[in-house]
């Protein structure tokens, strides 16, 4: 049976400044206080998971358990058809560990090579998970096609390379709260908040 979150704590288990930021223009409009797993120092766990869910679930279910509070973990990526899906969960791992997304987006570039197929959707699998170990998880998609050299100089990571179907603008050239209408976070969110906020 699906569980509610009525108001209270909330931990946001991330430590991206980026991710933490859009969370909590997203649940703006809910009576929830956000501390994230960067604000408490918590450990990041190995997100050895095999899909997004796999890895939202272990984020999240780490943060309940370290705090005794409910906790949600964002688990995303940027999966590029003509590179099967690549970088998808290793989206992070491809910007190494200086975040280095420049790199990351210039790889995705080489990797293509002179491919015609653009075609790259994002994902994110949302998890929130509750001390006790009851987890709800979602998923959400943007489809969109890629653009080199990288636009614009809002959101983070791949956000330059990105333009949502639709649209003639990266989601780094949009505003944010554009881009919280139409993000494979907001996606998720908006199957989280009809299934778990009253
Ligand atoms: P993780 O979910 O923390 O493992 O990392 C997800 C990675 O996917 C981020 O570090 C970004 O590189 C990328 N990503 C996820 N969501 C977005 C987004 O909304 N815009 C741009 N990049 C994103």
């Amino acid at each position: 049976m699906v569980r509610f979150l009525n108001g209270g704590r909330l931990i946001v288990a991330s430590h991206n400044a980026g991710k933490v930021k859009e969370i909590r223009d997203l649940l703006t409009p809910f009576n929830v206080c956000i501390s994230s797993a960067a604000d408490l120092s918590l450990p990041e766990p190995e997100e050895n998971g095999d899909c997004f869910i796999a890895n939202a679930k272990i984020k999240a279910l780490a943060a309940a358990k370290s705090t005794n509070l409910p906790a949600l973990a964002d688990d995303s990526g940027l999966g590029v058809e003509a590179l099967d899906g690549a970088p998808g969960i290793y989206s992070a791992r491809w910007a190494g560990p200086k975040k280095d997304f420049a790199a990351a987006m210039a790889r995705i570039e080489k990797e293509l090579g002179h491919t015609d197929n653009l075609s790259a959707q994002f994902v994110c699998a949302l998890a929130l998970a509750w001390p006790d170990g009851h987890c709800e998880s979602f998923e959400g998609r943007v489809t969109g096609a890629l653009t080199f050299p990288a636009r614009g100089t809002k959101g983070f990571g791949y956000d330059p390379i990105f333009i949502p179907d639709g649209h003639h603008v990266t989601f780094a050239e949009m505003e944010p709260s554009a881009k919280h209408t139409i993000s494979h976070r907001a996606d998720a969110f908006r199957q989280l908040v009809s299934a778990c906020f009253k």
